[in-house]
């Protein structure tokens, strides 16, 4: 079965989802292909925290406005080291908020509109390959049909894992990474919130982050070894390594409940360059990869496709492919900064295997200095909310 479409997109996650939507608004039709089913994806809890210019491009672009109206605007977080909490005021100090929207709700509401204004999305589908120089995408579909998409742009928004990536020549590309020498051991739990906000604690066990989801479910991570196996951890030795973390002269405790979810999350740095290669782009996590601490990497996807989705609109509709080298560029610049956020709030706040008493000692006055100064909180708030200056 052959389809013919203006733009070809792998990965229907924020990134895939987003740019397919953007471009219908303007009249480009395209098609998105997955390899999980629509369920898969719902059900995979992943990133909660959407800088106030994501959540405006959710609402302002027709896609929903139920963040505004579900989601929480958070003006700040706490930063908790030495077992006192410091907050960090984003909106006195950036006039700006982030909102925690859980991302398996930003993927419904994408979801959803696709759906609800006509779009073609595929789900379920398998044996993925992509042709970018006759661009074409070829894959069997969720009834074991073959299928191929014809189309005058390929898009690769196929996540961390991406085979799109893998077209641009060794020769053409350079991948710049950073591994961590530790993971989160990541929980839901069946409990009331401990917080209003995020809490960001350094302590000597190491680095623990408390987060909301609903009235009824929170998340939390504690960091570990990433090689933890979180099978073999009780119930009862979570709460006590959460509560350790987090401990202080000022009595604050974790509300506890039943876990409902365990998992151990290994991250990196990482990023693709060059993010055009002929007919093909790359977004999202398929380009870059953060850790999770500075809360950027679904930010990062959809900043990406607002880019990429007025330079295709250049290309297809008014004939300027030169458009085209205008996206990596754009793109890399909020990339990199986003990079060394989420590089300095990690390296900042997680214990370092083999730390000597220097380095958690310069690790606090670094904590401090950025809690008792107000350039040193702006420069937090600018990152956290993504409002960095042009
Ligand atoms: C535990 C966790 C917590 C996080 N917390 C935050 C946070 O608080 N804030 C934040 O901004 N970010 C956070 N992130 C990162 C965020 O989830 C990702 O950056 C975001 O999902 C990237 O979107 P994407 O569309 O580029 O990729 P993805 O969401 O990974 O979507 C890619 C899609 O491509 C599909 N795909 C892959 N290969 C193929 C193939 N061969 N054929 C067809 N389809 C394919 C996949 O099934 C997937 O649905 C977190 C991530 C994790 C894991």
């Amino acid at each position: 079965m052959m389809t013919r479409t203006q733009v070809g997109i792998v990965g229907a996650g924020p990134a895939g989802l987003m740019l397919s939507h953007l471009l219908s608004l303007n009249g480009i039709d395209s098609v998105v292909i997955d390899n999980r089913t629509r369920l898969e994806i719902e059900n995979t809890v992943r990133a909660g925290i959407l800088e106030a210019d994501s959540a405006r491009l959710l609402a302002d672009t027709g896609v929903s406005d139920r963040v505004l109206r579900d989601g929480h605007p958070h003006e700040g977080i706490d930063l908790r080291f030495g077992g006192e909490s410091h907050r960090i005021d984003f909106r006195a100090l950036v006039g700006e908020s982030v909102w925690l929207y859980p991302q398996t709700d930003v993927f419904v509401d994408l979801a959803n509109a696709r759906s609800r204004d006509g779009g073609d999305v595929r789900f379920g589908v398998r044996d993925t390959c992509v042709d970018v120089d006759a661009p074409a995408i070829r894959f069997v579909d969720s009834d074991g049909v073959a299928q191929e998409v014809r189309c005058d742009l390929l898009v690769g928004a196929d996540g961390s894992r991406s085979i799109c990536r893998d077209q641009v020549p060794e020769a053409l590309r350079t991948f710049s990474f950073r591994e961590y020498p530790f993971a989160w051991f990541g929980i839901i739990t069946q409990a009331p919130r401990s917080a209003e906000e995020l809490v960001y604690a350094h302590s000597p066990r190491g680095f623990a982050l408390i987060s909301q989801r609903t009235e009824t479910h929170q998340r939390m991570y504690f960091q570990c070894g990433p090689e933890t196996d979180a099978a073999v951890w009780s119930d009862d030795r979570i709460w006590e390594e959460l509560q350790a973390r987090v401990a202080g002269p000022d009595g604050f405790t974790l509300k506890e409940g039943p876990i409902t979810e365990r998992t151990v999350l290994r991250f990196r740095s990482f990023v693709a360059e060059p993010m055009r290669y002929g007919n093909l782009l790359l977004a999202g996590d398929a380009a870059h990869t953060v850790p999770p601490t500075g809360a950027k990497g679904l930010n990062l996807a959809l900043a990406d496709v607002r880019v990429l989705s007025e330079v295709v609109e250049r290309a297809l509709l008014k004939n300027d492919r030169d458009a085209l080298d205008e996206y990596g560029p754009r793109a890399l610049a909020r990339v990199w900064k986003a990079q060394h956020f989420s590089y300095w709030m990690t390296t900042m706040l997680h214990a370092l295997p083999g730390a000597t008493d220097f380095d958690v000692r310069r690790q606090l006055g670094e904590l401090r200095s950025v809690t008792g100064s107000e350039a040193g909180s702006r420069f937090l708030a600018e990152g956290y909310t993504g409002c960095w200056p042009a």
